[in-house]
């Protein structure tokens, strides 16, 4: 089936009707015509299997009902006009054949990105569009709004051109707008959940082959909430670090003799930690262990006991802030706190450095678990941490209305 299909219509979408609405409306006030239409696309949380795309691995992340929403009409001239209500300092004006990597500074190089990546791979894109953006996906939270901006604008010119383009060729495009025109280096989980995760479940996800598929995951059906935390810090080393950890992953499969770290199977672990130079290993373990934790995530979803997702994710955030080293001291105290004050299990979650984590709890402890992090925070000096609750949402699609 055809993931397209599958969500083109979801009744998540079209209760976001009224939504549609006023994104089409604030299209017709910025370009005074009439939009083709409305698309939208979600942040995600990933709930497991972290730092693991970029090493061929697995993660099982799900959409969050925070979207980005586009509102599009075709031209024909080869002009691409951008406007966002974040970023409110007027129109960019672009021309589709002039777009190249480097060429476009600020929030606009993510939506001309994807325009460049599909005009690259040769699909006809060249009459350009107007688009105007909105969201409810915080930035820069650890939420993954950059992918969410990039696949609305890839759902919208997949429809406004008729490209029919499945959900990992849009997932492949957006990541390539990111990594080779707006300069990010990220792997390609975040594209993969905007795309193809499904109301009420999870993702699992293979990063190699772009595998994929839905695990349910019925948190109100067992009493459950998943709070997300966002710590609202984002630390300055973020994007060295990441690139430097990539790195340092390819060099340990490199001297393991592998493809990726995928490639190397659980119980030659003990073996290839020792092989290893001091600062790889850790980097390898997490790697490792952090693919086992999905594979055994996916595997108490599927039994019907996603309360038993709890010890992995506290797991997961141990190997993260002890073998990866991208926790920090604002998501270590959430993650503490949240535990100790009831939650099953918590983790950061998204690259590190900062952004948010996710706690699982049982519905009666939630408030409590909330308050407690609030608190503490305080306690720290920090500032207040913004919460969110997150129930697994539909992958991009048209909006009705
Ligand atoms: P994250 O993806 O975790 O939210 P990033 O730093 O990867 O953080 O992406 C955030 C950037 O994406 C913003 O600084 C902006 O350039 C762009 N962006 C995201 N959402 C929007 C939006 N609604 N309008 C304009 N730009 C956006
Ligand atoms: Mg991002």
């Amino acid at each position: 089936m055809n993931p397209a299909h599958e969500t083109a219509h979801d009744p998540a979408h079209e209760t976001a009707g009224g939504a549609a609405g006023t994104t089409a409306d604030a299209f017709h006030r910025v370009y005074g015509t009439h939009a083709d239409g409305v698309w939208a696309a979600p942040g995600r949380v990933n709930l497991i299997g972290e730092h693991t795309d970029y090493n061929d691995g697995f993660a099982l992340p799900m959409a969050l009902p925070q979207a980005t929403r586009v509102a599009a009409r075709r031209r024909g001239d080869g002009r691409l006009r951008l406007h966002s209500d974040r970023f409110d300092a007027g129109v960019v004006e672009l021309e589709v054949a002039a777009l190249a990597p480097g060429a476009v500074p600020g929030w606009a190089r993510y939506p001309a990105g994807v325009v460049w990546a599909l005009a690259e791979a040769g699909h006809p894109v060249g009459g350009g569009a107007d688009l105007h953006v909105d969201s409810t996906v915080p930035t820069g939270a650890g939420l993954s709004s950059s992918a969410a901006l990039e696949c609305a604008v890839a759902v919208a010119f997949d429809e406004l051109y008729g490209l029919g383009l499945t959900r990992p060729e849009l997932a492949r495009t957006a990541q390539r707008a990111e990594n080779a025109f707006a300069g990010v280096p990220c792997g390609i989980m975040d594209q993969m959940a905007s795309l193809c995760c499904t109301e009420g479940a999870a993702l699992f996800l293979d990063s190699r082959t772009l595998g994929h598929h839905r695990v349910p995951f019925d948190l109100a059906g067992h009493g459950l909430r998943l709070l997300v935390i966002d710590t609202r810090v984002q630390h300055d080393l973020a994007d060295g670090a990441y690139a430097g950890l990539r790195a340092g992953c390819e060099r340990a499969a490199a001297l393991l003799g592998l493809t990726a770290l995928r490639d190397l199977p659980a119980e030659e672990l003990p073996a290839a930690l020792t092989a290893l130079p001091a600062e790889l290993a850790p980097l390898v373990r997490h790697v490792v262990t952090e693919n086992a934790r999905v594979t055994e995530a996916v595997d108490r979803l599927s039994a019907g006991n996603p309360a038993a997702l709890g010890p992995l994710l506290t797991a997961g955030h141990a190997s993260l802030r002890d073998d990866y080293r991208v926790s920090c001291p604002e998501t270590d105290l959430a993650v503490d706190t949240a535990v100790a004050a009831g939650a099953l299990g918590a983790r950061m979650t998204g690259g590190g450095f900062g952004g948010s984590v996710i706690a699982l709890t049982p519905e009666d402890r939630a408030d409590r678990v909330a308050a407690a992090v609030t608190a503490a925070f305080a306690a720290a000096g920090y500032g207040p941490p913004a919460l969110l609750t997150a129930t697994p949402s539909a992958g991009a699609g048209r909006l009705a209305g």
